[in-house]
């Protein structure tokens, strides 16, 4: 094994314990929902909860994929639970939030890889918070019918995401579930059934990619039409995940970002702690108020 280059200064992580963290963990706890924030071991958690943004993870804590990054457990998934999407519909309004992002695991055992679930979740919100903008982040629906991503667009979420998470050449290391090309048309796909509907999509860079082959995959997003792009540094969560191949430095992620700006992307954040939910809300809000 090769060593782990060192961790650079400017990937700091203050620990979490203001006020507003800890109601924003009660709040979870009280509602039994899971949060991509602690299953992924996010470095923002203590920034985002102070806030109030969290980003939920619906239909349970086990993913049928194994991507090399990734914290979340594969296996066996459990049953789908009914009650989930109006408890999350209650942690939103009990939050007050302005701006929702919705995840899930990858469900390949249901035949429509949980897209009713999440439909039900977006109009369970939209319910209860009209003012709230809904984005989602949803798996591929590899396995799946084309009316499963019909269904997701159908419930008219604000901001459909779905992350491309790194170069093509190293899907089979790092997304070895997944098909690159596959997840760029299921972007397009939903630009086309909706064209107003914003579409985003990230990666995570330090995973051994080559600059000129981050810049074709803004390329190929901008051909698909995403609107919103994410960059940011990928962390080892634990010794077992893929290894942090290189710390980029944030001149290099400045220059990734004028790139971006340069090919038409709407909005961009590209930072050593992006993540593909940080700053969603504001960053939204303030494209819509342009
Ligand atoms: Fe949660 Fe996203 Fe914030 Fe991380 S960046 S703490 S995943 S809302
Ligand atoms: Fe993690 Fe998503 Fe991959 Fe599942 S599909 S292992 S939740 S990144």
């Amino acid at each position: 094994d090769q060593a782990q280059p060192k961790k650079p200064s400017w990937i700091r992580v203050k620990a979490p314990t203001s006020d507003g963290y800890r109601k924003t963990r009660d709040i979870m706890k009280e509602n039994r929902l899971v949060t991509v924030c602690e299953e992924a071991g996010c470095p923002n958690v203590g920034e985002c909860w102070s806030q109030g943004h969290a980003t939920m993870m619906i239909m349970g804590e086990i993913c049928t994929r194994g991507c090399t990054f990734c914290n979340v457990a594969t296996g066996k998934p459990q049953n789908l639970d009914a009650f989930e999407p109006g408890r999350v519909a209650h942690a939103v309004s009990k939050l007050g939030l302005a701006h929702v992002v919705v995840t899930s695991v990858d469900r390949d055992d249901l035949e429509d890889g949980g897209a009713e679930h999440f439909a039900q979740t977006i109009r369970a919100i939209r319910h209860r918070s009209p003012a709230t903008t809904i984005e989602v982040l949803t798996p591929d629906f590899l396995k799946c019918a084309p009316s499963a991503l019909e269904k997701v667009v159908e419930a008219r979420p604000d901001v459909f995401n779905h992350n491309l998470e790194t170069v093509p050449g190293l899907y089979h290391e790092v997304r070895p579930g997944a098909r690159y090309f596959h997840s760029l048309r299921l972007l397009q796909r939903v630009k086309e059934l909706d064209p107003t509907m914003f579409t985003k999509s990230g990666i995570m860079v330090g995973l051994g990619e080559e600059r000129q082959q981050v810049h074709q995959v803004m390329d190929d997003m901008r051909s698909a039409d995403i609107d919103f792009l994410t960059i940011g540094q990928y962390l080892q969560p634990t010794p077992k995940h893929h290894r942090v191949a290189a710390f980029i430095t944030p001149e290099e992620f400045a220059g990734y970002e004028k790139s971006a700006w340069n090919k038409g992307f709407l909005m961009v954040s590209a930072t050593p702690l992006t993540r593909s939910s940080y700053h969603a809300g504001s960053d939204f809000a303030r494209l819509r108020a342009a």
